[in-house]
């Protein structure tokens, strides 16, 4: 399969720096923004703001987590959100790693429900928040941003400075020979194997899938990679598989040249290691998370709504 020049330069670069943009050149942005999937919470409070503003002024390499929870408000649902989120909605849970390796049954049922997502999940588009998160790092202010969202949604809005910690759904891996390609030309690929496979998509969970009957899935045609024939999987890291150590420890050396660290609805492990090395640590999250007790300042705020209001100095 040819690889367009865009995705070879990014696989020129270690995949720990994010792919620089892949997805933005095809995606159109066809839905409005919904808070149909944000929990609710109290509108920022003038003194926490003021408080998180000399947070973020203070510091010059500001290390920057990222969750679902910053999604939400582009109308991707997540998992764990009380009420609004898919757990909490649904029965359904996502695909696990192991499953998807050993059973083409399961691969073929991932790829029908993906199929039938993608052109929605993939229309998705950067929130206010992404954007801010953007500004800052253009000016200088983001050392480095981890998120553990797959929806390139930080690289649509231009973040270069980026680890995606859990891979991107834009992007195919194939289990044979590794090569990895956009996960748009594998949607013209599943539409000429399956020119009159249709079904309804029923609602779209937060790495693209969608739920359909067994009937439909069964007849749905998954194409084998286009150099050695092997099985293709999404480029992310499903639950029940780890990531990579070589990423992981590029995350660690990036976190240790950083000055302080702003969660921002994410990776408690990380906010862990930042506060073994007694660097400042700030949360913006709904609700309370496992960092809330050794962080100097907890915002309970909607990111999109607070991040705004912090001015670069
Ligand atoms: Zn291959």
């Amino acid at each position: 399969m040819r690889v367009p020049s865009v995705l070879k330069a990014c696989q020129g670069r270690p995949t720990i720096l994010g792919h620089r943009g892949c997805c933005s050149s095809h995606s159109v942005s066809t839905s409005p923004p919904t808070l149909a999937f944000v929990p609710a919470c109290q509108p920022p409070d003038p003194t926490e703001v003021q408080k998180l503003q000399e947070f973020v002024s203070r510091s010059r390499r500001l290390f920057v987590l990222t969750g679902a929870g910053i999604s939400t408000e582009s109308g991707i649902p997540d998992y764990r959100s009380e009420r609004v989120g898919l757990y909490a909605r649904t029965d359904r849970r996502p695909v696990q790693h192991v499953e998807f390796l050993r059973s083409a049954r399961a691969r073929q049922k991932y790829w029908a429900r993906n199929f039938v997502g993608w052109p929605q999940f993939s229309s998705h588009q950067p929130n206010v928040a992404h954007w801010t998160l953007q500004r800052w790092e253009r000016l200088g202010k983001i050392h480095w941003l981890v998120t553990q969202n797959v929806d390139a949604l930080h690289a649509k809005a231009g973040n270069q400075r980026l680890t995606e910690l859990h891979g991107c759904t834009h992007r195919v891996l194939c289990l044979g020979c590794g090569d990895r390609t956009p996960r748009h030309a594998l949607q013209e690929r599943f539409q000429a194997l399956n020119p009159t496979w249709r079904a309804e998509a029923l609602g779209v969970a937060p790495d693209g899938d969608v739920f359909l009957t067994d009937e439909e899935v069964l007849r749905f045609h998954v194409p084998p990679c286009g150099k050695c024939g092997g099985a293709l999987k999404p480029d992310v890291t499903f639950f029940g598989d780890t990531v990579s150590k070589q990423k992981v420890d590029f995350v660690y050396e990036r976190l240790a040249e950083s000055d302080s660290v702003l969660v921002v609805y994410s990776a408690y492990k990380f906010a862990l290691a930042a506060r073994d090395r007694k660097q400042p640590i700030a949360i913006v999250n709904i609700g309370p998370t496992r960092a809330d007790p050794f962080a100097a300042l907890k915002l309970s705020s909607r990111c999109g709504e607070l991040l705004p209001l912090i001015a670069l100095k």
